[in-house]
């Protein structure tokens, strides 16, 4: 499984964090993307559950999950 998230389209709005059962998303303070956001990113990826909670609730369709 590998979640992905599109860092350069991410608007930083919070509601997939906001959506996460697990409070595991929070913005990356340490990056910065084109559009000026600091964008989104799974701060400890073993306690995902593969929800998809926060692939279904972004509003631009940042995040990809995937089975491998
Ligand atoms: S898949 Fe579920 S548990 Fe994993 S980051 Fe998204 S909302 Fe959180
Ligand atoms: S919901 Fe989408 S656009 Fe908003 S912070 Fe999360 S990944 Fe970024």
């Amino acid at each position: 499984m590998a979640l992905v998230i599109d860092v350069e389209r991410c608007k930083g709005c919070g509601m997939c964090a906001a959506a996460c059962p697990k409070k595991i998303l929070a913005p990356d303070a340490e990056k910065l993307n084109r559009k000026g956001y600091n964008p989104m990113v799974l701060q400890k990826p073993e306690e995902c559950i593969r929800c998809a909670m926060c692939a279904t609730m972004c509003p631009d369709v940042c995040i990809t999950i995937s089975e491998d």
